[in-house]
């Protein structure tokens, strides 16, 4: 199976606890983790549009996600206006699932 290169330093990610994802407008990007926090310094200053797609805040935010979509898809709360929070949940949810399948799998505990 191909490495997972990390997007920073261009090396190659061994271990799954090194791994940090990052969503980035529609892209998904892997990096270590000291390269992640490299990262996350240089955008700080701008913008921040660097979110972890995995770890234990990435997991706990997938549940939230999860219930809030269930939520408003299930009822009628807000009407379309829960349908499009509805939406936008679903769209980082299938950004975390993607992330998983494309990188977390890859790499050896
Ligand atoms: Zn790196």
């Amino acid at each position: 199976m191909k490495p997972v290169i990390c997007k920073y330093c261009h090396k190659p990610i061994e271990k799954r606890d090194q791994l940090v994802t990052l969503s980035n407008y529609l892209q998904i990007r892997p990096y270590h983790y000291v390269c992640y926090q490299k990262v996350e310094e240089n955008t700080k200053t701008v913008w921040k549009l660097t979110t972890p797609l995995n770890g234990i805040t990435a997991n706990i935010r997938l549940v939230l996600l999860l219930l809030i979509a269930g939520w408003f898809l299930f009822t009628e709360t807000y009407g379309a206006a829960g349908i499009v929070i509805a939406i936008i949940s679903l769209y980082s949810i299938i950004f975390h699932i993607t992330s998983y399948f494309l990188f977390d799998q890859r790499i050896p505990k």
